[in-house]
């Protein structure tokens, strides 16, 4: 048995109580408590002196309690407060309406206190974190005189027990953690060893140390997350059980050289490489990014041209039905010349239609099949399956991508959204895709000019609005929710619908949609839209993603700041699709400071990726990663913004390993190889790897 593996019930001073407690932490072996990593430090090698704290600043003080009492206010505020003495002066530790706390502290006991110093009418810390000294604590104890750790606790247990805890696991055991990195990989990357990390990260030497065991451990988890997915990619890359098509002649060719415009570079670049991917034997996995406008629909309708010519079929999935509806009627008029059947599996079909078109299916009879995700649901049987296009692949797991391989043929994939990604996210949730970018929108189209005003100049956006409309245009109004809540003042859909359709744009046609209609009532608004019979469309987020009205050059978004700043730059691509003019408008009065960098940098960029990049600054990686939910390596210490350059240098070492050692056989890689199959072993299997 691994030693590391040993129950934590054996660690002196823990015993069977102590281990229920410490396994509501999730801390049952010895391994899991070295890699119980504290989330903040404490520098207690230099308390700051009363005499010369700054008020304002974070300080950690040590001295002996003086006074303690408790008092209570006259409006009921009850109060417990202490005097902590340093000798060079005096500091109050004050908690409000815990009067509890009294009983964690004795008079002319020592403690350290840390928190932010205030001043008052004398120098205070509120609600400071708090620990009580031995009274012969000594100089090189772990608890002061040093830079201590700070753990998340549940409530059974303090910061010393579990420190002393940590510290007598580390002595005993820290010298059979195994280095799962190869010595030169280590030096090449100037990386500590595992067992530096670790002693380190819990109690560093210095901060010096302390930098190089974190650099380490950010590393590690970059390593292996990296190493999943080059797994992954190499399992795609090296199967040839895809589908070979013969490229270059046929329909797909025609069809570019038949197009009223000139594609534009990215667009050429794109086809180029999905001409490759699709002649080759082994399965596409490709994404193409492209900011709304740019052009998408053409590369995808070429990608279902060459299976179909190919005598396969092909399948086009949109995450709405109202898009897969305007794909479908895109396709049938791109493809009318050719002798396609192009089906669509709607969702409103009564149960004879869909039994048909299923048949179809089956049959092999329709070549191209159009829908939402739910084609991949298990009803939907292909007959010989060839390319599966995914648009807005950011809708979709990875779950739904693998779903698509279960059959006995792999058909190739292409993935399309038009949600950019910042390189450093591409890199690691995108990291086991092939990746093709159109970074130009075609030309002639006119601007988007985008302004932020105030709720107060309500009366000028309406009268603008009604310009535009006596120019011919049309105008969304956008609404961040259907129906107002009496608990805030936000503005709802339904009823400012109400309030323009009756009183302030009377004379014109204001209709509503919304995602809680039947796609047939979608449809039809969305057909007089097309056909210029409404003015002003008032609706929630469902005109998110791929509407194309190119006369449409208007948006107002109200309450902008409940908008994340991607569903902004989406919501603004449904307009600019013209040749005329365009004005995004957004309403906000917040006074946040989140709300207002988002709302600045919808005003400064039009660029999808610079707007994508300040996105994840300001939402910080956490959900977006995602890497939880696509069954990848978690990661908890690195932070992909702060730390990419190391996300680089990892993911050029996982993809060198893997490329050498594509499944981990040779000796200096079997720790990577034990590492990734215990942590990670059922969310990510390392012998069927999608
Ligand atoms: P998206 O990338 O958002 O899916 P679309 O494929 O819907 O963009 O394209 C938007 C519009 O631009 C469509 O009307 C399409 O016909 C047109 N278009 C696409 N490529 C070009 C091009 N190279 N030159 C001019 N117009 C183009
Ligand atoms: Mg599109």
């Amino acid at each position: 048995m691994n030693r590391l593996d040993t129950s934590i019930q054996y660690i002196k001073g823990v015993g069977p109580q102590r281990s229920r407690t410490l396994s509501k932490l999730g801390i049952k072996t010895v391994s899991d408590i070295l890699y119980y990593l504290p989330f903040r430090y404490e520098d207690r090698s230099n308390f700051t002196t009363v005499s010369d704290a700054r008020p304002g600043s974070l300080v950690t003080i040590k001295g002996v309690v003086t006074k303690m009492q408790n008092l209570r206010t006259r409006s009921g505020i009850n109060i417990f407060q202490l005097v902590l003495d340093d000798g060079t002066g005096r500091v109050y530790g004050v908690w409000f309406n815990q009067p509890y706390m009294r009983k964690f502290f004795k008079v002319q006991e020592k403690i350290v206190l840390y928190g932010k110093l205030e001043r008052y009418d004398k120098l205070q810390i509120n609600h400071p974190q708090y620990e009580v000294l031995k009274p012969d604590e000594k100089e090189d104890s772990i608890h002061v005189g040093r830079i201590v750790p700070m753990y998340h606790l549940t409530q059974d247990i303090a910061q010393r027990g579990l420190r002393s805890i940590s510290h007598q696991a580390i002595s005993e055991y820290s010298r059979y953690l195994v280095d799962m990195l190869p010595t030169k990989l280590r030096a090449r990357n100037r990386l500590v060893d595992i067992n530096f990390a670790i002693r380190n990260m819990h109690f560093p030497a210095n901060e010096e140390n302390l930098k190089k065991a974190h650099r380490r451990i950010i590393f590690d988890e970059f390593f292996l997350l990296q190493t999943a997915l080059a797994l992954k990619k190499n399992r795609v890359k090296t199967k040839s059980d895809g589908v070979r098509h013969v490229v270059g002649k046929g329909l797909a060719e025609e069809f570019i050289r038949g197009l009223p415009f000139e594609l534009t570079d990215g667009q050429k670049d794109a086809i180029e490489k999905i001409r490759a991917d699709m002649g080759s034997s082994r399965p596409m996995n490709r994404l193409v990014q492209g900011d709304v406008g740019s052009g998408k629909t053409v590369v995808a309708a070429y990608a279902l041209l060459l299976t179909a010519e190919n005598g396969y079929q092909g399948a086009l999935m949109a995450p709405t039905e109202i898009l897969a509806e305007q794909h479908y009627v895109t396709l049938s008029n791109m493809f009318m010349k050719h002798d396609i059947n192009i089906v669509m599996l709607a969702q409103g079909l009564d149960p004879k239609a869909r039994a048909d078109v299923l048949d179809d299916i089956k049959k092999g009879r329709a070549d191209i099949i159009v829908g939402t995700h739910a084609l991949i649901q298990e009803s939907v049987e292909f007959k010989n399956l060839g390319l599966a296009v995914i648009d807005e692949q950011h809708k979709f797991g990875v779950y739904q991508r693998a779903r698509l391989q279960d059959g006995q043929r792999v058909p190739d994939i292409l993935l399309m959204t038009a949600t950019p990604i910042p390189r450093t996210l591409a890199m690691t949730v995108y990291g086991d895709l092939d990746m093709s970018v159109i970074k130009e929108l075609p030309p002639g189209r006119g601007d988007i000019i985008t302004y932020w005003v105030s709720d107060s100049k309500r009366e000028r956006i309406y009268n603008f609005l009604r310009e535009e409309v006596s120019k011919g245009r049309q105008v969304y109004i956008v609404y961040p929710r259907l129906e107002e809540s009496a608990a805030s003042d936000i503005k709802a859909a339904k009823f400012m619908h109400e309030e323009l359709k009756e009183r302030i744009f009377k004379d014109l046609t204001v209709e509503l949609i919304h995602g809680k209609m039947r796609p047939r009532e979608k449809e039809s608004i969305m057909k007089r839209f097309k056909k210029r019979e409404i003015s002003i469309l008032v609706s929630t987020v469902v005109i998110e993603v791929g509407i194309d009205v190119p006369n449409a050059s208007t948006m107002v978004v109200e309450n902008a700041e409940r908008f994340g700043l991607s569903q902004l730059h989406q919501l603004r691509g449904r307009i600019g699709r013209g040749q005329h003019e365009s004005y995004c408008i957004l309403i906000s009065d917040a006074p946040t400071e989140v709300a207002h960098k988002r709302l600045s940098a919808m005003t400064e960029s039009e660029d999808g990726f610079q707007i994508a990049e300040e996105d994840l600054k300001l939402r910080g990686p956490g959900d977006i990663f995602g890497t939880r939910q696509h069954g990848l390596p978690e990661v908890r210490f690195g932070n992909i913004i702060r730390d990419m350059d190391i996300m680089e240098l990892a993911r050029k070492e996982a993809f060198s390993v893997i490329s050498f050692d594509p499944d981990l056989k040779n000796r200096e890689n079997r720790f990577i190889r034990g590492v990734l199959g215990r942590r990670f072993n059922t969310a990510f299997n390392m012998a069927g790897v999608g």
